[in-house]
Protein backbone atom coordinates (compact mmCIF):
# COMPACT_ATOMS: atom_id res chain seq x y z
CA UNK A 1 0.00 0.00 0.00
CA UNK A 2 3.45 3.02 0.97
CA UNK A 3 5.21 1.38 -1.43
CA UNK A 4 1.82 2.53 -4.44
CA UNK A 5 1.65 5.31 -3.08
CA UNK A 6 5.46 5.93 -3.00
CA UNK A 7 5.64 4.85 -6.79
CA UNK A 8 3.19 7.56 -7.77
CA UNK A 9 4.91 10.41 -5.75
CA UNK A 10 8.09 9.54 -6.83
CA UNK A 11 7.03 9.39 -10.79
CA UNK A 12 5.61 12.90 -10.28
CA UNK A 13 1.92 11.05 -10.62
CA UNK A 14 2.39 9.80 -13.71
CA UNK A 15 1.92 6.35 -13.59
CA UNK A 16 -1.73 5.97 -15.03
CA UNK A 17 -4.44 6.13 -12.67
CA UNK A 18 -5.93 3.04 -11.81
CA UNK A 19 -9.70 3.10 -11.88
CA UNK A 20 -11.74 -0.12 -10.73
CA UNK A 21 -15.23 -0.32 -12.01
CA UNK A 22 -17.55 -2.68 -10.00
CA UNK A 23 -20.72 -4.05 -12.15
CA UNK A 24 -24.07 -5.03 -10.99
CA UNK A 25 -25.03 -9.05 -11.46
CA UNK A 26 -26.84 -8.07 -14.74
CA UNK A 27 -26.48 -7.40 -18.67
CA UNK A 28 -28.42 -4.28 -18.64
CA UNK A 29 -25.50 -3.55 -16.23
CA UNK A 30 -22.32 -5.14 -17.23
CA UNK A 31 -22.37 -3.93 -20.66
CA UNK A 32 -22.85 -0.44 -20.99
CA UNK A 33 -20.01 -0.42 -17.35
CA UNK A 34 -17.92 -2.13 -20.22
CA UNK A 35 -17.95 0.32 -22.74
CA UNK A 36 -17.42 2.87 -20.26
CA UNK A 37 -14.57 1.18 -18.95
CA UNK A 38 -12.91 1.16 -22.42
CA UNK A 39 -14.10 4.40 -23.48
CA UNK A 40 -11.95 6.10 -20.51
CA UNK A 41 -9.41 3.66 -21.42
CA UNK A 42 -9.69 4.68 -24.49
CA UNK A 43 -9.47 8.33 -23.85
CA UNK A 44 -6.45 8.59 -22.57
CA UNK A 45 -4.11 6.29 -23.47
CA UNK A 46 -0.95 6.05 -20.89
CA UNK A 47 -3.45 8.15 -18.50
CA UNK A 48 -5.73 5.96 -17.46
CA UNK A 49 -5.85 1.90 -16.63
CA UNK A 50 -8.97 0.45 -16.37
CA UNK A 51 -9.91 -2.49 -14.24
CA UNK A 52 -13.39 -4.75 -14.75
CA UNK A 53 -14.00 -6.04 -11.27
CA UNK A 54 -16.36 -9.29 -11.85
CA UNK A 55 -16.65 -12.71 -10.75
CA UNK A 56 -15.89 -15.46 -13.35
CA UNK A 57 -18.90 -16.22 -15.22
CA UNK A 58 -19.85 -12.75 -15.43
CA UNK A 59 -15.94 -12.15 -16.72
CA UNK A 60 -16.88 -14.68 -20.10
CA UNK A 61 -19.36 -12.58 -21.12
CA UNK A 62 -17.50 -9.41 -21.49
CA UNK A 63 -14.33 -11.14 -22.27
CA UNK A 64 -14.77 -10.43 -26.04
CA UNK A 65 -14.88 -6.85 -25.20
CA UNK A 66 -12.30 -6.56 -23.01
CA UNK A 67 -9.65 -8.38 -25.33
CA UNK A 68 -10.71 -5.94 -28.58
CA UNK A 69 -9.95 -2.89 -26.31
CA UNK A 70 -6.36 -4.63 -25.24
CA UNK A 71 -5.84 -5.50 -28.92
CA UNK A 72 -6.67 -1.87 -29.76
CA UNK A 73 -3.78 -0.95 -27.37
CA UNK A 74 -6.09 0.38 -24.04
CA UNK A 75 -5.28 -0.62 -20.86
CA UNK A 76 -7.97 -2.72 -20.11
CA UNK A 77 -7.83 -5.63 -17.32
CA UNK A 78 -10.26 -8.07 -15.84
CA UNK A 79 -9.79 -8.42 -12.20
CA UNK A 80 -12.25 -11.94 -10.93
CA UNK A 81 -13.63 -12.75 -7.54
CA UNK A 82 -15.92 -15.23 -6.84
CA UNK A 83 -19.59 -14.85 -6.98
CA UNK A 84 -21.01 -15.61 -3.22
CA UNK A 85 -22.41 -19.15 -2.42
CA UNK A 86 -26.22 -18.14 -2.64
CA UNK A 87 -27.10 -21.89 -3.85
CA UNK A 88 -27.37 -21.26 -7.80
CA UNK A 89 -25.56 -23.60 -10.20
CA UNK A 90 -22.07 -23.08 -10.93
CA UNK A 91 -21.87 -20.76 -14.36
CA UNK A 92 -25.23 -18.83 -13.32
CA UNK A 93 -24.21 -15.20 -12.01
CA UNK A 94 -26.63 -13.16 -13.70
CA UNK A 95 -30.26 -12.24 -13.47
CA UNK A 96 -30.82 -12.68 -17.39
CA UNK A 97 -29.22 -16.51 -16.71
CA UNK A 98 -31.05 -17.54 -13.18
CA UNK A 99 -34.15 -18.47 -13.58
CA UNK A 100 -37.36 -16.21 -12.70
CA UNK A 101 -38.17 -17.87 -9.23
CA UNK A 102 -34.45 -17.88 -8.44
CA UNK A 103 -34.06 -14.14 -9.17
CA UNK A 104 -33.87 -13.25 -5.06
CA UNK A 105 -30.79 -15.23 -4.80
CA UNK A 106 -28.70 -12.59 -7.32
CA UNK A 107 -30.14 -10.02 -4.48
CA UNK A 108 -28.87 -12.11 -1.93
CA UNK A 109 -25.31 -12.43 -3.73
CA UNK A 110 -25.06 -8.69 -3.64
CA UNK A 111 -25.58 -8.00 0.04
CA UNK A 112 -23.08 -10.95 0.74
CA UNK A 113 -20.50 -9.02 -1.78
CA UNK A 114 -19.65 -6.52 0.87
CA UNK A 115 -16.95 -8.01 2.56
CA UNK A 116 -15.69 -9.18 -0.60
CA UNK A 117 -15.81 -5.77 -1.83
CA UNK A 118 -13.88 -4.59 1.13
CA UNK A 119 -11.18 -7.21 0.96
CA UNK A 120 -10.65 -6.59 -2.44
CA UNK A 121 -10.29 -2.97 -2.57
CA UNK A 122 -8.27 -2.85 0.34
CA UNK A 123 -5.90 -5.37 -1.16
CA UNK A 124 -5.84 -3.63 -4.51
CA UNK A 125 -5.68 -0.08 -3.53
CA UNK A 126 -7.00 1.78 -6.84
CA UNK A 127 -7.06 5.27 -7.41
CA UNK A 128 -10.44 5.55 -7.64
CA UNK A 129 -13.61 3.31 -7.83
CA UNK A 130 -16.38 3.54 -10.36
CA UNK A 131 -19.40 1.36 -8.42
CA UNK A 132 -22.51 0.49 -9.64
CA UNK A 133 -25.85 1.76 -8.10
CA UNK A 134 -26.74 -1.58 -5.70
CA UNK A 135 -23.34 -1.78 -3.90
CA UNK A 136 -23.87 1.73 -2.11
CA UNK A 137 -20.31 0.62 0.50
CA UNK A 138 -18.42 1.31 -2.06
CA UNK A 139 -18.36 4.91 -0.99
CA UNK A 140 -17.52 3.94 2.65
CA UNK A 141 -14.57 1.40 1.71
CA UNK A 142 -13.12 4.09 -0.53
CA UNK A 143 -13.24 6.69 1.71
CA UNK A 144 -11.38 4.71 4.35
CA UNK A 145 -8.92 4.57 1.56
CA UNK A 146 -8.88 8.52 0.89
CA UNK A 147 -9.60 7.47 -2.95
CA UNK A 148 -13.16 8.64 -5.00
CA UNK A 149 -16.04 7.23 -5.25
CA UNK A 150 -18.04 7.70 -8.05
CA UNK A 151 -21.64 5.50 -8.90
CA UNK A 152 -22.67 4.43 -12.35
CA UNK A 153 -26.37 4.60 -13.36
CA UNK A 154 -27.08 2.33 -16.38
CA UNK A 155 -30.48 4.47 -15.96
CA UNK A 156 -31.44 7.91 -17.77
CA UNK A 157 -31.83 10.72 -16.02
CA UNK A 158 -35.52 11.00 -16.60
CA UNK A 159 -36.54 7.80 -14.71
CA UNK A 160 -33.99 8.70 -11.75
CA UNK A 161 -35.12 12.22 -11.04
CA UNK A 162 -38.90 11.05 -11.20
CA UNK A 163 -38.03 7.63 -8.71
CA UNK A 164 -36.20 10.25 -6.42
CA UNK A 165 -38.96 12.68 -6.67
CA UNK A 166 -41.62 9.83 -6.20
CA UNK A 167 -39.92 8.77 -3.30
CA UNK A 168 -40.10 11.64 -1.59
CA UNK A 169 -43.45 11.64 -1.64
CA UNK A 170 -44.32 8.08 -1.62
CA UNK A 171 -46.81 7.70 1.76
CA UNK A 172 -49.10 9.79 -0.53
CA UNK A 173 -49.53 7.50 -3.62
CA UNK A 174 -51.27 4.89 -1.19
CA UNK A 175 -53.35 6.20 1.59
CA UNK A 176 -55.45 3.84 3.49
CA UNK A 177 -54.49 0.90 1.08
CA UNK A 178 -56.07 2.80 -2.03
CA UNK A 179 -54.13 4.00 -4.92
CA UNK A 180 -54.29 7.41 -6.40
CA UNK A 181 -55.51 6.49 -9.87
CA UNK A 182 -53.07 8.66 -11.35
CA UNK A 183 -49.50 10.29 -9.80
CA UNK A 184 -48.11 13.34 -10.99
CA UNK A 185 -44.23 13.60 -10.86
CA UNK A 186 -43.09 16.02 -8.65
CA UNK A 187 -40.67 18.36 -9.55
CA UNK A 188 -40.32 17.48 -13.10
CA UNK A 189 -39.33 20.67 -15.19
CA UNK A 190 -41.29 21.12 -18.55
CA UNK A 191 -44.27 18.78 -19.13
CA UNK A 192 -46.51 17.67 -16.81
CA UNK A 193 -45.56 13.57 -16.48
CA UNK A 194 -48.69 11.42 -14.92
CA UNK A 195 -48.30 7.86 -14.25
CA UNK A 196 -50.79 5.34 -12.33
CA UNK A 197 -49.25 3.59 -9.59
CA UNK A 198 -50.01 0.29 -11.43
CA UNK A 199 -46.70 1.30 -13.49
CA UNK A 200 -44.40 2.33 -10.89
CA UNK A 201 -41.70 0.37 -9.42
CA UNK A 202 -43.01 -1.27 -6.32
CA UNK A 203 -40.58 0.01 -4.05
CA UNK A 204 -42.30 3.12 -4.50
CA UNK A 205 -45.65 1.75 -3.30
CA UNK A 206 -44.98 -0.03 -0.35
CA UNK A 207 -41.91 -1.29 2.19
CA UNK A 208 -40.06 -3.93 -0.34
CA UNK A 209 -36.48 -4.74 0.20
CA UNK A 210 -34.99 -1.81 -2.27
CA UNK A 211 -37.26 1.11 -0.21
CA UNK A 212 -34.95 0.55 2.30
CA UNK A 213 -31.94 0.00 0.30
CA UNK A 214 -32.65 3.37 -1.70
CA UNK A 215 -31.99 5.68 1.36
CA UNK A 216 -28.50 4.12 1.97
CA UNK A 217 -28.20 4.25 -1.96
CA UNK A 218 -28.96 7.92 -2.12
CA UNK A 219 -27.05 8.74 0.76
CA UNK A 220 -23.91 7.12 -1.07
CA UNK A 221 -24.54 8.72 -4.40
CA UNK A 222 -24.69 12.29 -2.19
CA UNK A 223 -21.47 11.49 0.00
CA UNK A 224 -19.47 10.19 -3.24
CA UNK A 225 -17.46 12.19 -5.34
CA UNK A 226 -20.19 12.30 -8.08
CA UNK A 227 -22.34 10.46 -10.86
CA UNK A 228 -21.56 8.80 -14.50
CA UNK A 229 -24.19 8.33 -16.31
CA UNK A 230 -25.44 6.48 -19.70
CA UNK A 231 -26.89 9.31 -21.43
CA UNK A 232 -26.34 11.97 -23.79
CA UNK A 233 -27.21 15.83 -22.88
CA UNK A 234 -29.59 16.46 -25.69
CA UNK A 235 -31.64 13.72 -25.14
CA UNK A 236 -32.76 14.85 -21.90
CA UNK A 237 -31.41 18.43 -21.51
CA UNK A 238 -33.63 19.94 -18.85
CA UNK A 239 -33.85 16.94 -16.74
CA UNK A 240 -29.89 16.59 -16.81
CA UNK A 241 -30.03 20.65 -15.43
CA UNK A 242 -32.60 19.68 -12.40
CA UNK A 243 -30.50 16.61 -11.63
CA UNK A 244 -27.58 18.35 -11.39
CA UNK A 245 -28.71 20.78 -9.24
CA UNK A 246 -30.34 18.25 -6.69
CA UNK A 247 -29.06 14.33 -7.14
CA UNK A 248 -25.58 14.46 -6.95
CA UNK A 249 -22.28 16.54 -6.27
CA UNK A 250 -20.85 15.99 -9.52
CA UNK A 251 -22.34 14.42 -12.88
CA UNK A 252 -20.85 13.78 -15.18
CA UNK A 253 -23.22 12.13 -18.81
CA UNK A 254 -21.19 10.23 -20.68
CA UNK A 255 -23.52 8.38 -23.26
CA UNK A 256 -23.93 6.78 -25.20
CA UNK A 257 -20.96 4.47 -23.83
CA UNK A 258 -22.23 1.88 -27.27
CA UNK A 259 -21.33 4.38 -29.37
CA UNK A 260 -18.91 4.96 -31.76
CA UNK A 261 -20.11 1.39 -33.03
CA UNK A 262 -16.54 -0.89 -32.86
CA UNK A 263 -17.31 -4.18 -31.03
CA UNK A 264 -21.18 -4.52 -31.97
CA UNK A 265 -20.78 -8.40 -32.51
CA UNK A 266 -19.80 -10.08 -29.61
CA UNK A 267 -21.12 -7.25 -26.94
CA UNK A 268 -22.60 -9.04 -23.95
CA UNK A 269 -21.98 -12.17 -25.46
CA UNK A 270 -21.33 -14.45 -28.17
CA UNK A 271 -24.53 -13.13 -29.96
CA UNK A 272 -26.49 -15.12 -32.97
CA UNK A 273 -24.44 -13.55 -36.20
CA UNK A 274 -26.39 -15.63 -38.73
CA UNK A 275 -29.32 -13.02 -38.19
CA UNK A 276 -27.04 -10.32 -39.67
CA UNK A 277 -27.06 -12.29 -42.98
CA UNK A 278 -30.88 -12.87 -42.89
CA UNK A 279 -31.62 -9.16 -42.53
CA UNK A 280 -29.53 -8.47 -45.71
CA UNK A 281 -31.80 -10.52 -47.48
CA UNK A 282 -34.39 -8.05 -46.46
CA UNK A 283 -35.64 -4.61 -48.46
CA UNK A 284 -33.88 -1.38 -46.32
CA UNK A 285 -36.08 -0.55 -43.45
CA UNK A 286 -38.21 -3.54 -44.14
CA UNK A 287 -38.40 -5.46 -41.22
CA UNK A 288 -39.49 -4.81 -36.87
CA UNK A 289 -36.37 -5.98 -34.94
CA UNK A 290 -38.55 -7.21 -31.10
CA UNK A 291 -36.09 -7.54 -28.14
CA UNK A 292 -37.32 -7.53 -24.77
CA UNK A 293 -33.32 -7.16 -22.83
CA UNK A 294 -31.95 -9.59 -21.06
CA UNK A 295 -34.34 -10.80 -18.11
CA UNK A 296 -37.82 -9.88 -18.19
CA UNK A 297 -39.93 -13.19 -19.06
CA UNK A 298 -43.12 -13.35 -20.48
CA UNK A 299 -45.81 -15.63 -20.08
CA UNK A 300 -46.42 -18.84 -21.95
CA UNK A 301 -49.66 -17.35 -23.15
CA UNK A 302 -48.22 -13.90 -23.38
CA UNK A 303 -45.57 -15.22 -25.92
CA UNK A 304 -48.29 -17.04 -28.15
CA UNK A 305 -50.13 -14.16 -28.93
CA UNK A 306 -46.90 -12.28 -30.00
CA UNK A 307 -46.20 -14.75 -32.42
CA UNK A 308 -49.72 -14.87 -33.63
CA UNK A 309 -49.10 -10.80 -33.90
CA UNK A 310 -45.73 -11.24 -35.64
CA UNK A 311 -47.45 -13.32 -38.08
CA UNK A 312 -50.86 -11.47 -38.44
CA UNK A 313 -48.67 -8.16 -39.02
CA UNK A 314 -47.54 -9.75 -42.22
CA UNK A 315 -44.37 -7.46 -41.61
CA UNK A 316 -40.53 -9.29 -42.23
CA UNK A 317 -39.73 -9.48 -38.02
CA UNK A 318 -36.58 -10.58 -36.82
CA UNK A 319 -37.73 -11.76 -32.69
CA UNK A 320 -35.25 -12.36 -29.83
CA UNK A 321 -36.93 -15.22 -27.57
CA UNK A 322 -35.17 -15.51 -24.23
CA UNK A 323 -33.60 -19.38 -23.68
CA UNK A 324 -35.90 -19.61 -20.80
CA UNK A 325 -38.91 -18.66 -22.66
CA UNK A 326 -38.18 -20.63 -25.24
CA UNK A 327 -38.46 -23.84 -23.97
CA UNK A 328 -40.57 -25.64 -24.39
CA UNK A 329 -43.81 -25.81 -27.01
CA UNK A 330 -44.22 -21.40 -27.21
CA UNK A 331 -45.25 -21.27 -30.48
CA UNK A 332 -49.00 -22.54 -31.92
CA UNK A 333 -48.76 -25.42 -34.29
CA UNK A 334 -47.37 -24.63 -37.77
CA UNK A 335 -46.16 -20.72 -37.16
CA UNK A 336 -42.93 -21.62 -37.70
CA UNK A 337 -43.32 -22.64 -41.50
CA UNK A 338 -46.11 -20.33 -42.17
CA UNK A 339 -43.82 -17.23 -41.31
CA UNK A 340 -40.36 -18.85 -42.78
CA UNK A 341 -40.34 -16.31 -45.41
CA UNK A 342 -40.48 -13.63 -43.71
CA UNK A 343 -39.74 -13.92 -39.98
CA UNK A 344 -36.61 -15.07 -38.00
CA UNK A 345 -35.76 -15.91 -34.37
CA UNK A 346 -33.37 -15.98 -32.28
CA UNK A 347 -33.46 -17.99 -29.72
CA UNK A 348 -31.19 -16.71 -26.71
CA UNK A 349 -28.89 -13.63 -27.61
CA UNK A 350 -28.53 -10.95 -30.34
CA UNK A 351 -25.65 -8.80 -31.70
CA UNK A 352 -28.05 -6.03 -30.87
CA UNK A 353 -26.19 -2.90 -31.68
CA UNK A 354 -25.25 -4.47 -35.16
CA UNK A 355 -28.74 -5.45 -35.51
CA UNK A 356 -29.96 -1.80 -34.79
CA UNK A 357 -27.37 -0.65 -37.23
CA UNK A 358 -28.69 -3.12 -40.18
CA UNK A 359 -30.27 -0.88 -42.82
CA UNK A 360 -32.78 -3.56 -43.36
CA UNK A 361 -34.00 -2.83 -39.77
CA UNK A 362 -36.85 -0.41 -39.69
CA UNK A 363 -38.03 -0.13 -36.26
CA UNK A 364 -37.71 -1.47 -32.82
CA UNK A 365 -40.27 -2.85 -30.53
CA UNK A 366 -38.60 -3.23 -27.00
CA UNK A 367 -39.47 -3.33 -23.49
CA UNK A 368 -37.85 0.22 -22.80
CA UNK A 369 -34.98 -0.75 -20.80
CA UNK A 370 -32.52 2.36 -20.88
CA UNK A 371 -29.65 0.75 -22.63
CA UNK A 372 -32.06 -0.42 -25.28
CA UNK A 373 -33.69 2.86 -25.59
CA UNK A 374 -30.41 4.57 -25.66
CA UNK A 375 -29.69 2.17 -28.49
CA UNK A 376 -32.66 2.96 -30.45
CA UNK A 377 -31.73 6.77 -30.06
CA UNK A 378 -28.60 6.33 -31.49
CA UNK A 379 -29.39 4.03 -34.62
CA UNK A 380 -32.32 6.17 -35.05
CA UNK A 381 -34.84 3.79 -35.03
CA UNK A 382 -38.29 4.92 -34.23
CA UNK A 383 -39.79 2.32 -31.53
CA UNK A 384 -42.84 0.34 -30.79
CA UNK A 385 -43.21 0.61 -26.79
CA UNK A 386 -43.86 -2.00 -24.65
CA UNK A 387 -42.74 -1.94 -20.89
CA UNK A 388 -42.77 -4.60 -18.86
CA UNK A 389 -41.18 -4.02 -15.43
CA UNK A 390 -39.77 -1.54 -12.91
CA UNK A 391 -38.62 1.75 -14.23
CA UNK A 392 -39.80 0.72 -17.98
CA UNK A 393 -42.86 2.53 -18.00
CA UNK A 394 -41.49 5.65 -16.83
CA UNK A 395 -38.92 5.33 -19.35
CA UNK A 396 -41.61 4.72 -22.07
CA UNK A 397 -42.79 8.47 -21.30
CA UNK A 398 -39.27 9.81 -22.36
CA UNK A 399 -39.63 8.18 -25.57
CA UNK A 400 -43.25 9.00 -26.53
CA UNK A 401 -44.21 11.95 -24.36
CA UNK A 402 -40.79 14.01 -24.43
CA UNK A 403 -38.61 12.42 -26.97
CA UNK A 404 -41.44 11.88 -28.99
CA UNK A 405 -39.21 9.02 -31.55
CA UNK A 406 -41.94 6.58 -30.53
CA UNK A 407 -45.71 5.09 -30.02
CA UNK A 408 -47.12 2.31 -27.47
CA UNK A 409 -47.64 -0.74 -29.15
CA UNK A 410 -51.21 -1.11 -27.02
CA UNK A 411 -53.42 0.83 -25.09
CA UNK A 412 -56.22 -1.04 -24.74
CA UNK A 413 -56.19 -2.75 -21.11
CA UNK A 414 -54.41 -2.89 -17.84
CA UNK A 415 -50.81 -2.87 -17.80
CA UNK A 416 -48.34 -3.21 -14.85
CA UNK A 417 -45.23 -3.70 -13.31
CA UNK A 418 -46.11 -7.33 -11.93
CA UNK A 419 -46.18 -9.20 -15.04
CA UNK A 420 -49.04 -11.47 -13.51
CA UNK A 421 -50.97 -8.90 -13.16
CA UNK A 422 -51.22 -7.37 -16.48
CA UNK A 423 -53.60 -8.14 -19.23
CA UNK A 424 -52.45 -10.54 -21.85
CA UNK A 425 -51.87 -8.15 -25.01
CA UNK A 426 -53.62 -9.81 -27.54
CA UNK A 427 -52.26 -11.04 -31.26
CA UNK A 428 -54.61 -8.95 -33.17
CA UNK A 429 -53.50 -5.64 -31.34
CA UNK A 430 -50.00 -6.04 -31.91
CA UNK A 431 -50.30 -7.53 -35.60
CA UNK A 432 -52.50 -3.91 -36.49
CA UNK A 433 -49.76 -2.38 -34.44
CA UNK A 434 -46.91 -3.65 -36.15
CA UNK A 435 -48.25 -3.40 -39.70
CA UNK A 436 -49.41 0.19 -39.30
CA UNK A 437 -46.19 1.44 -37.78
CA UNK A 438 -44.23 -0.28 -40.71
CA UNK A 439 -46.18 1.10 -43.27
CA UNK A 440 -45.75 4.56 -42.23
CA UNK A 441 -47.94 8.00 -42.58
CA UNK A 442 -47.80 11.35 -41.01
CA UNK A 443 -47.35 9.83 -37.89
CA UNK A 444 -45.15 7.26 -38.01
CA UNK A 445 -42.78 9.33 -40.45
CA UNK A 446 -42.27 12.50 -37.67
CA UNK A 447 -41.42 9.79 -34.95
CA UNK A 448 -38.61 8.64 -37.48
CA UNK A 449 -37.33 11.65 -38.27
CA UNK A 450 -37.35 12.46 -34.25
CA UNK A 451 -34.91 9.27 -34.49
CA UNK A 452 -32.92 10.92 -36.97
CA UNK A 453 -32.04 13.74 -35.56
CA UNK A 454 -30.90 12.08 -31.97
CA UNK A 455 -29.02 9.74 -33.73
CA UNK A 456 -26.92 12.97 -35.00
CA UNK A 457 -26.56 14.52 -31.71
CA UNK A 458 -25.82 10.81 -30.13
CA UNK A 459 -23.04 10.99 -32.44
CA UNK A 460 -22.30 14.54 -32.39
CA UNK A 461 -22.75 13.83 -28.37
CA UNK A 462 -19.13 11.35 -28.26
CA UNK A 463 -17.54 12.98 -31.16
CA UNK A 464 -14.57 15.28 -30.06
CA UNK A 465 -15.70 18.36 -28.13
CA UNK A 466 -19.19 17.09 -27.91
CA UNK A 467 -20.95 17.10 -24.57
CA UNK A 468 -20.40 13.40 -23.39
CA UNK A 469 -16.86 13.76 -24.90
CA UNK A 470 -15.97 16.51 -22.73
CA UNK A 471 -17.94 15.03 -19.45
CA UNK A 472 -15.59 11.79 -20.32
CA UNK A 473 -12.33 13.82 -20.25
CA UNK A 474 -13.40 15.88 -17.29
CA UNK A 475 -13.95 12.41 -15.21
CA UNK A 476 -10.54 12.07 -15.51
CA UNK A 477 -8.90 15.27 -15.14
CA UNK A 478 -11.11 15.45 -11.68
CA UNK A 479 -10.26 12.18 -11.05
CA UNK A 480 -6.26 12.64 -11.70
CA UNK A 481 -6.61 15.91 -9.90
CA UNK A 482 -7.88 14.12 -6.44
CA UNK A 483 -5.23 11.57 -6.91
CA UNK A 484 -3.21 14.05 -7.09
CA UNK A 485 -3.82 16.26 -4.20
CA UNK A 486 -4.06 12.77 -1.98
CA UNK A 487 -0.35 11.77 -3.50
CA UNK A 488 0.79 15.45 -2.23
CA UNK A 489 -1.19 14.90 1.46
CA UNK A 490 0.28 11.26 2.20
CA UNK A 491 3.58 12.90 1.15
CA UNK A 492 3.56 15.86 3.28
CA UNK A 493 2.49 13.61 6.18
N1 LIG B 1 -28.85 -7.17 -25.70
C1 LIG B 1 -28.19 -7.82 -26.72
N2 LIG B 1 -28.77 -8.94 -27.26
C2 LIG B 1 -29.94 -9.44 -26.84
C3 LIG B 1 -30.63 -8.77 -25.78
C4 LIG B 1 -30.05 -7.64 -25.24
O1 LIG B 1 -27.11 -7.40 -27.14
O2 LIG B 1 -30.40 -10.44 -27.37
C5 LIG B 1 -28.21 -6.00 -25.06
C6 LIG B 1 -28.82 -4.70 -25.48
O3 LIG B 1 -28.15 -4.19 -26.62
C7 LIG B 1 -28.61 -3.85 -24.25
C8 LIG B 1 -28.66 -4.83 -23.10
O4 LIG B 1 -28.41 -6.10 -23.67
O5 LIG B 1 -27.34 -3.25 -24.28
C9 LIG B 1 -30.01 -4.88 -22.42
O6 LIG B 1 -30.16 -3.76 -21.63
P1 LIG B 1 -31.56 -3.03 -21.46
O7 LIG B 1 -31.34 -1.90 -20.52
O8 LIG B 1 -32.13 -2.68 -22.77
O9 LIG B 1 -32.51 -4.12 -20.84
P2 LIG B 1 -32.41 -5.09 -19.56
O10 LIG B 1 -31.74 -6.32 -20.01
O11 LIG B 1 -31.64 -4.36 -18.50
O12 LIG B 1 -33.84 -5.30 -19.23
Amino acid sequence: EAAAGMSAASDGGRRPLRVFFLPFFARGHLIPMTDLACRMAAARPAEVEATMVVTPANAALIATTVTRAVDAGHAVRLLRYPFPDVGLESGVECLGTVAQHDAWRVFRAVDLSQPIHEKLLLEHRPDAVVADVPFWWVTGIAAKMGVPRLTFHPVGIFAQLAMNNLYAIRSDIIRDGVAAPSVIVPGMPGKEIAIPPSELPEFLLQDAVLSMEWDNIKAAQLAGFGVIVNTFADLEKTYCDEYRRVDARRAYFVGPVSLPLDSAVHRGGDGNVDCLEWLSTKPSRSVVYACFGSWACFSARQIRELALGLEASNKPFLWVVRSEDSDGLWVPEGWEQRVADRGMVVRGWAPQLAVLAHPSVGAFLTHCGWNSVLEAASAGLPVLTWPLVFEQFINERLVTEVATFGARLWDGGKRNVRVEDADTVPAEAIGRAVAGFMEGGERWDKMRARAGELAEKARAAVSENGSSWRDLHRVIDDLTEANASRVRSNGDS
